[in-house]
């Protein structure tokens, strides 16, 4: 019995592991041409020779943080805080996505706060985390609770807040056709969550006052 059932575990794992391989460069490039012909042109002129070569580069630019451990950046931290115990907020950290349902651009701006227990990371290092996370596709929900979740997970603070506002190409460029629209995905975990007054500090020093309530995501 337990043998029949690791047998059928084995097979699983290697189903799943086939999924996940990554196809060549060439084959990407050839789904690249399949796409150019789908939008109705012509992969063999002149002006779209290069471009499959170009576009799977830009695929290895946008999608960059499937290759990275997001936890990596957070390993050095500095203990020294010279008992600061207040509130750090790193505000508009910029970043590009890419929508999971369209493969299209999100575009927008990561505001991160923590109150620290004992130690401190390195602002970079924030920046970088964000940009690990948003290097994948992605939906903006999704993004806004790793950040939070990994920087809880590794600095142990009393508390982390994230609130990210970007616009979706998929709505602006297609569909609805809705320019303009800034959505805004919020995750408050520890003190941000349970005390009023911390999170609107955080929401204070990033401009979003009153925006947004303690119930985690939304
Ligand atoms: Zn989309």
């Amino acid at each position: 019995m337990d043998k029949a059932v690791s047998t059928k575990s084995e097979r699983g794992k290697t189903a799943a592991a086939n999924r996940l391989e990554r196809p060549s460069r060439a084959e990407a490039e050839e789904a690249v041409r399949t796409l150019i012909r789908w939008a109705g042109d012509d992969p063999t002129r002149e002006g779209l020779l290069a471009t499959p070569g170009r576009v799977v580069r830009a695929y290895e630019e946008w999608f960059a943080g499937y290759n990275e451990n997001p936890r990596d950046y957070l390993k050095s931290t500095f203990e020294e805080t010279g008992g600061y115990d207040e509130v750090v907020v790193l505000r508009d950290i910029r970043f590009e996505s890419h929508c999971e349902h369209h493969m299209a651009p999100i575009i927008g701006r990561v505001h991160i706060g923590y109150l620290p227990r004992n130690r401190v990371v390195g602002i970079s290092k924030l920046a970088r985390l964000v940009e690990v996370f948003a290097r994948r596709l992605q939906i903006q929900e999704k993004m806004t609770a790793e950040i939070a979740s990994c920087l809880d997970a590794v600095l142990k603070p009393h508390g982390v807040a994230v609130v990210a506002e970007a616009t979706h190409q998929c709505m602006t460029t297609r569909g609805v056709h809705k320019p303009g629209v800034t959505m805004v995905t919020s995750r408050m975990l520890g003190v941000f969550r349970d005390h009023a007054e911390t999170r609107q500090e955080f929401l204070a020093a990033v401009g979003m006052r009153g925006a947004i309530h303690g119930n985690g995501s939304g």
